[in-house]
């Protein structure tokens, strides 16, 4: 089964590698998908979405994955996270992820609840000690939260698995890499999963349906093998 993996950076941003380096890695560790999703902010965002759309597109032509543009609101005030989202989107952004309130980082308060009760929202990454009151949102409004396998935000993921399972919201696993050697591989997905506090099962079943409901919400299909959508 292909790996998937919303949740990337690159030079575009404070990635170490460039898109077509990261994509590579991807295409060799056995990505269904490439998805770039480099850090904006309510300053950078109309100038970088474009830049991660032609990147994406010069992906799919190069290598001939399916590339996905995307964002990673980060460090944006509570307030201004549904204007960036609904910014981000027409820009040409297929998925949007917000940088929850990670331990590692002084995330904004708020933050967690707000991107978890935005619609255009589909990723609540790495999001620290989140409450019952936000993963409840997330439920309601369909976005998933992360499982991620970087080791400076993933200390608190047994406790987003509590409290996803408790409240009924859904997971996701990604990497958050900002180079090649961090993204994630067949093995370490497991690992990273069960090792958060899931059962093998609900490890198996987090990997095989948390990709296809995140693009489904988005009318997106990503069929292994399969071209991008236009
Ligand atoms: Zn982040
Ligand atoms: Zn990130």
């Amino acid at each position: 089964m292909a790996l998937f993996d919303f949740h990337t950076h690159t030079t575009l941003s404070d990635g170490a590698a460039d898109p077509l380096t990261m994509a590579r890695r991807c295409l060799a560790n056995g990505y269904g998908a490439y998805v770039c999703s480099d850090h904006v902010d309510d300053r950078t965002v109309a100038d970088r979405v474009p830049q991660i759309v032609a990147a994406c597109r010069q992906v799919a032509a190069e290598l001939g994955i399916p590339a996905l543009p995307a964002v990673e609101i980060t460090r944006v005030e509570a307030s201004l996270i549904a204007r960036v989202a609904t910014a981000a989107r027409r820009l040409g952004a297929e998925l949007i992820v917000v940088h929850g309130e990670t331990l590692g980082d002084h995330a904004q308060p708020g933050v967690n609840l707000a991107a978890a009760r935005c619609p255009e929202v589909d990723i609540l990454a790495h999001p620290g000690l989140i409450t019952a009151a936000a993963a409840a949102a997330a439920r309601e409004t369909g976005v998933h939260l992360e499982v991620t396998s970087s080791n400076f935000h993933g200390l608190t993921n047994g406790h987003v698995v509590r409290i996803a399972t408790a409240e009924g919201a859904s997971l996701l696993i990604d990497s958050d890499a900002h180079r090649p050697e961090a993204l994630l591989t067949s093995e370490r997905i497991d690992q990273v999963l069960v090792g958060s506090g899931l059962t093998p099962e609900r490890a198996a079943a987090v990997r095989r349906d948390g990709p296809a409901a995140v693009l489904a919400r988005r009318g997106l299909v990503l069929p292994q093998g399969a071209a991008a959508p236009a």
